[in-house]
């Protein structure tokens, strides 16, 4: 079987920024993507918050700029994902679900969080027609307007006030009649004087036409009422779940699935494997911090293989 000197998992901009830096390195990384290269940033449309464009450019277009960009110099691609790894010694083991298998001296894993939906009626096919789950991303193109946002942990009350910054309300719609989210987040929401907290209320369909949401039908689980709410966008905030469940036993992983690493750098709780992106951060989330941090696990990975070749010298 062949050993790798380098794998990468996953496909957003932590990844392909990692690729970019082995690649140029002279490491002939394979990245393997998944079924959806490009991560989160494919299912978004304007991305304007990514430096060196100044007019913004298309989530998906940056994806596949990333990806042209990292191919340049040498990178291959496998559309497949993971079935199973053995990060017990090294080289690591990894089996793909196509049947490939590789031998690795160092992995990068970059496989992201996912949003969590609510699983409604076209909620997918309306993202970027006023169905978000990133504020930071689109918060921006609500501007005057109204909009909803679900949820009752620090994830909905943080977007709710930053969607204040520029919509003119922020409804918070939320299942139960108290939030779980931290006391001072709960103090700034309930102090902010555009959020409007809706309890016991459950979201059952999104109304739409040609030209995106323009509402919303909810359910009120104490009156046992259902009504409309009018809305021009629909924010979920209602949590992110890391893509780590092939790693299950492998890697020290917190408490809500993400990845450990280790204070400042992208080392895992296994030597020789590296953690970047959203897949261990659940604090920033931004396709920048994500890039940054491939760029970090690619050089961390780099410096690991020339230890490794010194101390081979030496014996
Ligand atoms: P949480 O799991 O803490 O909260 C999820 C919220 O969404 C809950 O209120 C839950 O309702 C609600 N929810 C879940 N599923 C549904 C559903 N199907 N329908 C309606 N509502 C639903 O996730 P968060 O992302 O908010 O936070 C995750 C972790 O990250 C936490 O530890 C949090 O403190 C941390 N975090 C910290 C931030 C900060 O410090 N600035 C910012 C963001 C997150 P219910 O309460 O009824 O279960």
């Amino acid at each position: 079987m062949e050993t790798k000197q380098i794998i990468i998992i996953g496909s957003g901009p932590a990844g392909y920024t990692a690729a970019l830096y082995a690649s140029r390195a002279g490491l002939s990384p394979i990245v393997i993507e998944g079924h959806e290269p490009g991560g989160q940033l494919t299912t978004t449309t304007d991305v304007e918050n990514f430096p060196g464009f100044p007019e913004g450019i298309m989530g998906p277009e940056l994806m596949s700029n990333m990806r042209k960009q990292v191919q340049r110099f040498g990178t291959e691609f496998l559309s497949t994902k993971v079935s199973e790894i053995n990060l017990a010694k090294r080289p690591f083991h990894i089996k793909c679900e196509n049947g490939q298998e590789f031998l690795a001296e160092t992995v990068i894993i970059s496989t992201g969080a996912s949003a969590k939906y609510l699983g409604l009626a076209n909620e997918m096919q309306l993202i970027g027609k006023g169905v978000s789950a990133c504020a930071t991303c689109d918060g921006f193109f609500y501007r005057g307007k109204i909009v909803h946002v679900v949820g009752g942990g620090d994830t909905a009350l943080e977007e709710a006030n930053f969607l204040t910054r520029f919509a003119d309300k922020v409804f918070l719609l939320h299942r139960k009649d108290s939030f779980r989210a931290s006391k001072p987040m709960q103090e700034r929401t309930f102090n902010n004087p555009k959020i409007e907290v809706v309890w016991n209320t459950e979201v059952k369909e999104i109304l739409f036409d040609d030209s995106g949401v323009h509402g919303l039908k909810v359910y009120n689980n104490k009156s046992n009422e259902t009504y409309d709410r009018k809305t021009d966008g629909f924010f979920l905030g209602i949590g992110h779940e890391p893509n780590t469940k092939f790693l299950k036993g492998q890697l020290a992983l917190d408490d809500h699935g993400y990845i450990k690493t280790e204070g400042k750098h992208p080392d895992t709780s296994v030597s020789g494997v590296f953690a970047c992106g959203d897949v261990q951060d659940p604090y920033y989330r931004q396709a920048i911090s994500a890039a940054g941090s491939g760029c970090q696990a690619a050089i961390r990975a780099e410096r690991f293989l020339e230890d490794q070749h010194d101390k081979t010298q030496k014996n």
